[in-house]
């Protein structure tokens, strides 16, 4: 069953189109990466699905069922803007939203001390919320997103203000519940994360859908066109557009897009000319390429 549907949804602001009649359709137990640039409409969209913003026109379709609050209660929901109520200690406001959301007591308080332990907060559930850090706090509202055992989780952003460590965490936690049935959608401008997390992407720009579909199936229609070069030197090469069309620099590493026509062992021949190489290798494009090149595609 699908679990998440969008037909032809759009949200404008006065005279501009933040959402433009927008289809998504996400399976079970998958990440589904809703993708995209500053602005390209992704938190609205997710606003819509979770009745904070009326859509214009459209259909959100949650769980198979027509949007509505009962259907949202078996939603797990992380906001781009976090709020906890301040003063409220920890334990306390976990049992306080687990139980609006229709959890009992006693299976409650397992799952609070479940999480806690597992996000290494268990020692803070009698301190108030204002006590703890930023990044705490963040791990606190993604331990809220999936105290009720939803079937669907929307995530914000949840990377936000995360060491490394932390990160790890949530997206084991992220996989170990897709494992289990759960969906999850992830927003995120953190394309590498995406990139290991996704099943499935979409990519909207400018409140349109500029491509969706299987994240394995994407890269491997791009081919393994790309170059991988690791190297020491001047690389003057990477800014003539008769070889290399366009590239990232990674500060290790650069990924390259031959110009049309250009094989890649052109560029072999013309690095080995002017930098020590210490890596050459074809590749499907990484995520993050295909962001680039589609987002700014729409701006040609
Ligand atoms: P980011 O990655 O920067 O968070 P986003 O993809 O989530 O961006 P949105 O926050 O959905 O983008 O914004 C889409 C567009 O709608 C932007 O141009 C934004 O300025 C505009 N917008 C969003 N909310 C409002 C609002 N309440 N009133 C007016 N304009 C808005």
């Amino acid at each position: 069953m699908e679990q998440l549907t969008l037909r032809g949804v759009s949200k404008s602001f006065g005279s501009l189109q933040a959402v433009n009649e927008l289809d998504l359709s996400v399976g079970e137990g998958c990440i589904y990466g809703l993708l995209g640039p500053n602005g390209a409409g992704k938190t609205t969209t997710i606003r819509m699905i979770m009745d904070i913003l009326a859509p214009d026109q459209g259909e959100i379709r949650i769980l198979g069922q027509p949007n509505s609050s009962r259907v949202r209660d078996r939603v797990g929901y992380l906001p781009e803007e976090r709020g906890l109520y301040r003063k409220m200690k920890v334990g306390h406001l976990l049992l306080f939203l687990a139980e609006l959301k229709g959890v009992k007591k006693t299976t409650a308080k397992e799952r609070i001390d479940y999480w806690l332990e597992r996000f290494d907060l268990l020692g803070w559930s009698q301190k108030k919320i204002e006590e703890l850090s930023r990044g705490m706090q963040q791990k606190l509202q993604f331990i809220v997103s999936f105290l009720h055992s939803p079937k669907l989780v929307i995530l914000d952003e949840p990377f936000t203000g995360l060491d490394p460590v932390n990160i790890n965490l949530v997206k084991e936690v992220m996989l170990e519940e897709k494992r289990k049935g759960t969906s999850i959608i992830l927003s995120t401008h953190l394309m590498e994360q995406a990139e290991k997390l996704c099943d499935q992407i979409c990519l909207i720009n400018e409140g349109e859908k500029v491509l969706d579909g299987g994240l394995n199936e994407i890269k491997a229609n791009y081919g393994k066109n790309t170059v991988v070069l690791e190297y020491e030197g001047q690389a003057d090469f990477l800014t003539d557009k008769e070889v290399v069309e366009s590239y990232d620099d990674y500060g290790k590493w650069v990924e390259i897009h031959p110009s049309p026509g250009i094989n890649p062992q052109a560029i072999l021949k013309r690095a080995s000319q002017e930098v020590t190489i210490f890596k050459f290798e074809l590749v499907e494009p990484s995520l993050n390429e295909i962001f680039i090149q589609t987002v700014q595609k729409g701006k040609e």
